[in-house]
């Protein structure tokens, strides 16, 4: 064999040989970022048969196993304060405290202009109907469902031009909202959106805010939310696999044009989205 084959053989293999060492490790995890609304991998004790149980603020937190030890692999809220904080360790032997540090991130500011003046200052009907939503909402994105192995890597629900808004304070029509806590994928309405995991339809509806609006359960307090849908195309108890469709892009609810709204909920923190799906 000459050595132009040789290399060009190389070349051809080269990316089953990444695909392979990559696919070889442990759980493929989130990366972590260690600032309000990232991710933290802590270290936590345990015996090597039985995973610790974990709680970050009163919710549990997925534990996997990396080299011959056990992590933490930890949501934190973009609400949290720089400095130090503490995850509650459970094991047959007790209970132990163990601290983790976070540093700041600042995250800017946004002014969107929407033109229902409604969707920015809802009235007293609006009020009651968002209200029961938020309970609605709040009660998928609590969800824990214990997994033999926790599948804690997405793939990117949606083609289309991500951005990178993030963690951003919100002020619509000149008012201050709630910080941004997903990702926004622009794309054309009708676009397929397909599921980043394989899980369980846990939630879904017509929401004032969030308009059409799905949330799947993926297992180990791992859940996913799809806002300002067009159409739906699964329904509540669904199980659905890796690259499933959900349903597709549209501009229901508070938005200024289609988009997806993609929320990713780590022990309930609504973290950013992009840690589990790499760079751009
Ligand atoms: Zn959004």
């Amino acid at each position: 064999m000459n050595s132009k084959l040789t290399s060009r053989l190389f070349r051809a293999a080269l990316p089953l040989l990444l695909l392979a060492s990559f696919t070889a490790g442990a759980t493929a995890l989130p990366k972590e970022s260690r600032v309000p609304g990232g991710i933290a991998l802590v270290p936590v004790p345990g015996s090597s048969d039985l995973a610790p149980t974990v709680q970050f603020n009163a919710y549990r937190v997925a534990v996997v196993r990396r080299d011959d030890q056990w992590v933490a692999v930890v949501g934190i809220p973009l609400a949290e304060k720089p400095g130090e904080l503490k995850l509650k360790v459970s094991t047959p032997s007790g209970t132990t405290e163990v601290p983790f540090r976070i540093s700041d991130k600042i995250y800017r500011t946004q002014h969107l202009t929407i033109k229902d003046q409604r969707k920015v200052e809802p009235d007293p009907d609006d009020l009651k109907r968002i209200s029961a939503e938020t309970k609605r909402s709040d009660a998928a994105l609590s969800k824990f469902t214990a997994t033999e192995a926790p599948a804690l890597q997405l793939i990117s629900p949606v083609e289309g031009v991500r951005s990178d808004s993030y963690g951003s304070r919100r002020v619509f029509n000149g008012q201050p909202r709630n910080p941004h806590s997903g990702m926004d994928i622009a794309a054309a309405k009708g676009t397929p959106i397909r599921s980043p995991a394989a899980g369980t339809v846990v939630e879904a509806g017509d929401f004032f805010f969030n308009g059409n609006t799905l949330y799947i359960d993926h297992g180990d307090g791992l859940v996913t939310m799809y806002c300002h849908l067009d159409t739906i195309k699964v329904k509540l108890g669904d199980r659905v696999a890796q690259g499933d469709l959900l349903g597709t892009v549209g501009a229901t609810g508070r938005v200024t044009g289609p988009h997806l709204h993609w929320g990713v909920a780590l022990n309930r923190a609504m973290v950013d989205p992009a840690l589990f799906i790499g760079a751009k």
